[in-house]
């Protein structure tokens, strides 16, 4: 019999292509795995105590999330939250619509909203707006991947996995058309490549 595959023998190449475009890798399976790590003990740090409920931003937060989760020994609980942006294209629509809302009672509790990646930070203000409504007793957003130069939208958020350049990203969670979302790693589109071919 074959032997398990271990938790680190992810598909992890150097490039790939997706819906016909190529993307280079930009952050590596054991980057995104530290940083989340450091990610993780924050908040044990910040909610000793305060039992958080986690809320996933879908589609493209739900990797992130899981991994995330598995870094925090707190106790914690999680609920989701469907927004779309971006539909099939690389740049963002400027809408987003509400696919669906949260489920749990959030009346007194300490909510952390997990984002995949603030780009413009729309999606992150909308849901800000949303959460803050429902009468928390705290807010806070953590996102795995921010792009600073592309800020449109008031957002304050407290905990960063990586600030990138303003780049069209995919894998861990996120898409390009749909695809490649499983990717284990964060790979950029390959401009050059894009222009050769
Ligand atoms: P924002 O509302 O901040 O402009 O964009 C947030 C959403 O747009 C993210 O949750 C994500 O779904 C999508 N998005 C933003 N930048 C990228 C990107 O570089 N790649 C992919 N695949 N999605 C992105």
């Amino acid at each position: 019999m074959s032997k398990p595959k271990s938790s680190t023998s992810f598909y992890t190449p150097e490039t790939v292509s997706c819906n016909n475009e190529t993307f280079k890798l930009l952050l590596s399976h054991e980057e995104i795995n530290n940083r989340i790590s450091e990610l993780g003990a924050a908040i044990d740090e910040d909610y000793r105590d305060k039992k958080p409920i986690l809320i996933g931003i879908l589609n493209g937060a739900f990797i992130f999330l899981s991994d995330l989760m598995r870094h925090i020994t707190i106790p914690c609980e999680v609920d989701f939250y469907k927004l779309s942006s971006y539909g099939d294209a690389k740049v963002s629509s400027g809408n987003v619509k509400q696919r669906k809302d949260i489920d749990a009672d959030i009346t007194g509790r300490h909510i952390i909203i997990v984002e995949d990646i603030v780009d413009t930070g729309l999606s992150a203000n909308y849901i800000m707006n949303i959460v803050e409504q429902k009468n928390p007793a705290s807010v806070e957003i953590v996102t795995l991947l921010k792009k600073p130069e592309a800020l449109k939208y008031h957002v304050d958020v407290k905990y960063v996995g990586f600030e990138i350049p303003t780049l069209f990203v995919l894998g861990y969670g996120l898409d390009y058309a749909q695809e490649g979302r499983n990717l284990a790693q964060i790979y950029v589109l390959d401009e050059k490549a894009a222009k050769n071919s």
